[in-house]
């Protein structure tokens, strides 16, 4: 059997589209969308919502409804810090002088968590 979700998007219900429209002539719908779960490791552009949002607008206008309890499960309080090491170096071309600046992350030291 196969499972399937129900888009989680608060408005996905109100887009005109075809393939949302359900139900007979004189009580038709515009319904949710349902999406099939799929086994996202799978996909190689995966981001981790497609089992729950039909597209990117639906997940954005689930953030934008539950921003504060979102933000809320997962704090910034703080800066966090990569380290790294950084070379400049300096070349010239006949444009004129450049500085080429190299940043690589120092794994040799820690990073913040968080
Ligand atoms: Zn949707």
């Amino acid at each position: 059997m196969t499972d399937y979700n129900w888009c989680h998007g608060p408005r996905c219900h109100k887009q005109h589209t075809q393939d949302r429209i359900r139900g007979v002539k004189g009580s038709k719908v515009l319904r949710t969308k349902k999406i099939k779960v799929q086994d996202l490791s799978r996909w190689y552009y995966s981001q981790g919502w497609e089992n729950h949002f039909c597209k990117v607008a639906c997940l954005m206008d689930f953030i934008k409804e539950h921003f504060t309890s979102v933000i809320a499960l997962g704090p910034r309080t703080e800066a966090l810090e990569t380290p790294i090491n950084v070379t400049q170096e300096k070349y010239s071309d006949h444009w004129g002088n450049h500085t080429n600046t190299k940043i690589e992350v120092d794994e040799t030291r820690s990073t913040s968590v968080g």
